[in-house]
């Protein structure tokens, strides 16, 4: 068996909620409730009762749908384009395939910078919807299938861009990719933390993640544990592991509370403005290096 001293875990939430009891000594109780309580991906239980447990933690999706030619940058009869996104709002006319009228929305790649620019849909569906498309493309046992399942349903949106002409070779899908984090147990079943209705104390909940258990040398870092403007964010996550780095390294004398304001890091003012979860954040982290002190000095 390995032995750390100390052990930075950087698993997804969705991760952590299936996976509590995987902790020996147990998570202290304010954590893995804070665990428990703050949502993974989408969380409208309410309005799916057929989702199971796993699935609750349903999650955003993408799917990319590639053409020979980005036929809606080109102006129609009245002159309009889409550039950047569009959205279908509650649409009512696909009701043999979206019956739910779940919103779709797209970002177009063939407006980015001409040297990534290429004539691609990603639509982003989430909920029930992402929880219906990853579970119908399981169903299917070869990529023909899967391919036109998805031009199927999605057919109903691009079909109403802007010079879309069901003849024209160039509005003909040619390739197609779909996302299944929920599938995706390293993904932890999902994509990143939200805030459910109903979460009583969300703020206490992600700084309760975020002090980690220092008494055991367990330390949370990734999106869930970020600062609050940076949650869900790959940036929120860098910057966590940035931040776990020096409160170690505080902790064992290696760091300085000057130099990490001297280095400006990439947190920066906000870090002496959040409170901890029953305390300051000054002593939160004083509280960190006595606690470590007193285990060192029990581990001696
Ligand atoms: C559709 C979608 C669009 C997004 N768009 C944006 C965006 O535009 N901008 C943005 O900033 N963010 C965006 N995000 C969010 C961003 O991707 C995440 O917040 C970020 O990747 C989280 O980083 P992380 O390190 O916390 O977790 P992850 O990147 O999920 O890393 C967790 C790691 O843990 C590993 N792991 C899991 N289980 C185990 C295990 N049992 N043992 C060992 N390792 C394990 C995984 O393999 C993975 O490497 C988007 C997310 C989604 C789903």
């Amino acid at each position: 068996m390995l032995a750390f001293d100390e052990i930075v875990l950087t698993t997804p939430l969705g991760w952590l909620k299936q996976n509590l009891d995987a902790f020996n000594p147990p998570l202290p109780p304010r954590l893995s409730k804070a665990i428990q309580s703050m949502g993974y991906g989408c969380l409208e239980k309410a309005g799916f009762p057929e989702i199971n447990a796993q699935h609750q933690n349903s999650n955003l999706s993408q799917v990319y749908i590639s053409f020979p030619k980005a036929f809606w940058l080109t102006p129609d009869a009245e002159g309009r384009t889409v550039k950047g996104f569009c959205q279908w709002l509650s649409p009512r006319y696909a009701p043999d395939s979206n019956s739910e009228a779940w919103t779709n929305e797209i970002v177009e790649l063939a407006s980015l910078d001409p040297s990534v620019a290429h004539p691609t849909l990603l639509f982003y569906t989430y909920g029930a919807e992402s929880h219906h498309i990853t579970s119908t493309l399981g169903t299917f046992t070869n990529e023909k299938e899967k391919e036109e399942f998805l031009y199927d349903f999605f057919r109903p949106y691009y079909s109403r861009l802007p010079s879309y002409d069901p003849e024209s070779p160039d509005c003909k899908p040619v390739a197609c990719f779909a996302t299944d984090w929920l599938h995706d147990e390293l993904a932890g079943n999902g994509s990143y933390t939200n805030f459910p209705v109903g979460l009583q104390e969300g703020d206490q909940d992600i700084l309760a993640m975020r002090f980690g258990v220092p008494t055991e040398g367990i330390w949370l870092a990734g999106e869930h544990t970020a600062k609050f403007v940076a949650l869900g964010t790959v940036t929120g996550a860098y910057w966590s592991g940035e931040e776990i780095g020096k409160r170690i390294a505080r902790a064992y004398g290696r760091l300085k509370d000057e130099d990490n304001n001297n280095q400006g890091g990439s947190q920066g003012e906000e870090v002496h403005e959040e409170k901890g979860p029953e305390k300051g954040l000054e002593e939160e982290k004083m509280g960190v290096k006595e606690e470590l002190d007193s285990k060192r000095k029990r581990d001696e």
